[in-house]
């Protein structure tokens, strides 16, 4: 009889050593994964927070392996950070996004698609490039993708220099940069000055307290009015109920994601009439 996983071997291993049993094993079978184009992209709505019509969908990577399950994207995106794999992803997600971006703006539907990157991308000179050339093979005009960037590093002043031009350079031709998990970060208040961005996400860990904690309140308020002042675009994700929206209305918040306003969805469930 077969080990079905629950008996002495895995008694026997370490919680550590599953841990990194299950980190080699993602490594391997992502390689293929990609190869076999496995891998899908889901997209999540985001609302004007006055009008209610939806403005862009968020590129959210999925990937769901016979052996692993669903790997999340958060168990997914720093192993393929490590090992370089990142770029593949970065490409196959853009790739997808442009295309579908094209298939909107061709159906008179134009709609922007908003992808996630790590800003630290930016320092390779050839970025810029390979980006300009995604798109243009998808014949997506540039102002239809915008790109949500984190700052998960800290950067020596040089290099924020260099990142901030090459990001500047992909502006002016017409892609929009949005600051996500705003608040999170060491830098965020910084970046929202060296970078040429036009809009930040506050987190869905302070949308997540809002309604509970006062002290949340007034802290997502602050970000609120401090970013109005340098007119920058509020955004709030994460809004999971009718009381968060309710008071990020009040507070002035612009745009609106989260599971309340709706769920990542295939790109058939957008667009059924355009892929069927
Ligand atoms: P994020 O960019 O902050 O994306 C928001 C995450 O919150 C998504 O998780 C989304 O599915 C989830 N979410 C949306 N609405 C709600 C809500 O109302 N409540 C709660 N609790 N969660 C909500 P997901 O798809 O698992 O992605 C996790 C993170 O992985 C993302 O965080 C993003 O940083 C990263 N990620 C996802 N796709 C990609 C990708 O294609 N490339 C890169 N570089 N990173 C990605
Ligand atoms: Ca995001
Ligand atoms: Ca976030
Ligand atoms: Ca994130």
């Amino acid at each position: 009889v077969m080990n079905h996983g629950g008996g002495k071997i895995t008694t026997l291993s370490t919680a550590s050593h599953k841990a990194l049993n299950r980190k080699s094993l993602i490594h391997k079978k992502l390689i293929s994964a990609l190869n076999d184009n496995k891998l899908q992209v889901v997209y999540q709505p985001q609302i004007d927070s006055y009008t209610g019509d939806i403005l862009l969908y968020e590129a959210l990577v999925r990937w769901y392996d016979d052996e692993l399950g669903h790997v999340s994207p958060d168990e997914l995106i720093p192993i393929a950070e490590e090992n370089g794999l990142i770029q593949k992803i970065g490409t196959f997600v853009l790739t997808e996004a442009a295309q579908l971006a094209a298939t909107l703006h061709n159906a008179n539907k134009p709609t922007t698609i908003s992808v996630n990157t790590s800003v630290r991308e930016f320092n390779n000179p050839k970025h810029n490039k390979q980006i300009m050339n995604i798109l243009q093979k998808a014949s997506c005009p540039p102002e239809r993708i915008q790109l949500e960037i984190t700052e998960t590093f800290a950067f020596k002043a040089e290099e924020e220099n260099s990142i901030s031009s090459q990001m500047k350079v992909l502006k002016d031709a017409g892609v929009e940069f949005a600051l996500d998990d705003f608040g999170t970060g060491f830098a965020s208040f910084r970046y929202m000055q060296s970078l040429p961005i036009t809009k930040i996400k506050i987190d869905k860990l302070f949308i997540n307290s809002l309604t509970t904690h006062e002290q949340t309140k007034k802290l997502v308020n602050g970000m609120i009015q401090f970013a109005k002042s340098m007119d920058i675009y509020v955004v709030a994700e994460g809004v999971e109920t009718e009381e968060q929206l309710t008071l990020l209305k009040q507070l002035d918040v612009d745009a609106l994601q989260g599971y309340f306003i709706g769920h990542p969805m295939t790109k058939e469930e957008i667009t059924p009439s355009l892929h069927s």
